[in-house]
């Protein structure tokens, strides 16, 4: 049984059907229809307050988390940034995943002709500013050649996972070519309660007040999903983890501007190019502002938008009454400082001669609230809380294989790299 479809549960589902004596079912809590064209829009990030295809958590500070909740998850909804991480960000996990093992996953995703359909933005599709921002670092730093699948420090111009215009989601790569499998059952609009456990051994998952029950339970309902179902199921206790798990984001803050005129054309997505600076910090350059993206967002202006990616901010998630209880934390001093640095750098960008005829004179200002990526992962991290195939330690018959198990963190955003790391254990689990 694999508890959600959404950017690693496709893969692992997809995988553990090809053998067609295992039976294999799928509990997704989004509704039963396929991300329709709209939703998967590059020019739209589809999750506004009570869009059908997402789901809110709460958050201490009040930031607004959210989630995919559809076939395909967060893959449905996200920005379509499809990085891998630098080859160093993978120092520290566990045995057996070498350079090679890590390069035949993410190849699998991300070369041409790969599963999801990636491809760097051309210098033809790129918004006004992002050609601007670019040529900008460029005078300074390298610049990626646009053939070279691996981030490095200096400009990157974004790989996006796409199909034409619209985001090529992990359930259209892998769980559309395998539903017609006898073997793969998928079940929509069900949200798993709890699990089902005799002593230490997982035995299946509580619906509402259904039991069904599995040989074997693969948690891939994203790291706050994942989360909650450990927490309100006990599991936790039994790894020693009490009520709370841990949590790691990229928090990020935004240096704001208005433009001078409009830009002549519309971007065709929202973030295509970043550079990554020498001391981890990923400044993004997003191509218009986030209001024009998402529905219902009062308009702040354009922005660039500055996170430290390593270590990041650790947050802690607990159960509460009324459902999850999610803090992201707050940066630590040095964290703060690099933060610092690079929104100075920001604004000296955005004052600069490069950006004269964009940038209205006075409008640059740096936002207070330090918001979030969307990125939380790293609760259970692998070779730590479970075995470097996701296998939760003490516990048999559960399985966890999403963005909860990356062991470190990235330089780059992780969806390439939930995406790899199911891609890697799905063929383990599949022999
Ligand atoms: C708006 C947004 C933009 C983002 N942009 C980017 C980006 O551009 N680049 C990047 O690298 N990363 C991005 N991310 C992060 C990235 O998309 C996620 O880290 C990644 O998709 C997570 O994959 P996952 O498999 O861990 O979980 P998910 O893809 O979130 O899948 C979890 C699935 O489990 C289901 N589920 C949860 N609980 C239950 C339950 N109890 N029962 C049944 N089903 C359940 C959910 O509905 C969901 O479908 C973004 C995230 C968001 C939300």
């Amino acid at each position: 049984m694999v508890v959600g479809a959404g950017s690693a549960g496709c893969v692992i589902a997809e995988r553990l059907s090809r053998d067609p004596d295992r039976t294999v079912v799928v509990l997704e809590r989004g509704p039963h229809e396929w991300p329709t064209r709209a939703v998967r829009d590059l020019r739209v990030l589809p999750i506004e307050d009570g869009a059908r295809f997402a789901t809110g958590y709460a958050e201490a500070a009040g930031l607004p988390v959210v989630r995919g909740r559809a076939l395909g998850g967060s893959s449905a909804v996200n920005g379509g940034y499809f990085l891998r991480w630098h080859p160093g960000d993978f120092a520290g996990w566990p045995d057996g995943w070498t350079r090679e093992a890590i390069t035949h996953a993410y190849d699998e995703l991300d070369a041409p002709g790969g599963t999801m359909g990636v491809t760097a933005f051309a210098d033809d599709e790129l918004a006004d500013v992002v050609g601007l921002f670019e040529s900008h670092w460029a005078q300074t730093l390298p610049v990626r050649a646009p053939a070279d699948p691996w981030p490095i420090v200096g400009v990157n111009r974004v790989r996006s996972n796409r199909d034409g215009p619209l985001r090529r989601t992990s359930a259209e790569a892998y769980l559309r070519p395998a539903i017609d499998r006898p073997n793969l059952s998928v079940i929509t609009d069900t949200e798993a309660t709890e699990l089902t456990a005799s002593g230490r051994r997982v035995t299946g998952v509580r619906v509402g007040q259904e039991r069904l029950a599995a040989g074997e339970v693969v948690l891939s309902a994203g790291t706050l999903g994942t989360a909650g179902l450990l927490l309100r199921s006990g599991v936790t206790h039994l790894i020693g983890a009490g009520d709370a798990l841990p949590v790691h984001e990229h928090r990020e803050v935004l240096v704001h501007y208005r433009r001078r005129a409009q830009p002549p054309v519309a971007p065709t997505a929202l973030l295509q190019s970043v550079v990554h600076t020498a001391d981890d910090v990923e400044i993004r350059c997003y191509s218009a502002d986030m209001a024009s993206f998402v529905r219902g967002l009062e308009p702040a202006g354009p922005a660039v938008g500055v996170a430290v990616m390593r270590p990041g901010a650790r947050g802690v998630v607990r159960a509460g009454d009324s459902g999850l209880l999610v803090d992201l934390g707050t940066l630590d001093a040095d964290s703060a400082r690099r933060t610092a640095a690079g929104t100075a750098s920001v604004r000296d960008m955005l004052h600069s001669a490069v950006f004269r005829d964009i940038v209205a004179p006075g409008s640059v200002a740096v936002d207070p609230v330090v918001r979030t990526s969307q990125h939380a992962w790293g609760s259970l991290p692998m070779g730590v809380r479970t075995d470097e195939l996701g296998g939760l330690d003490g516990v048999i018959g559960l399985r966890i294989v999403d963005g909860s198990i990356l062991p470190t963190a990235g330089r780059s955003g992780p969806h390439a790299t939930i995406m790899m790391v199911a891609v890697r254990i799905g063929d383990a689990l599949a022999r």
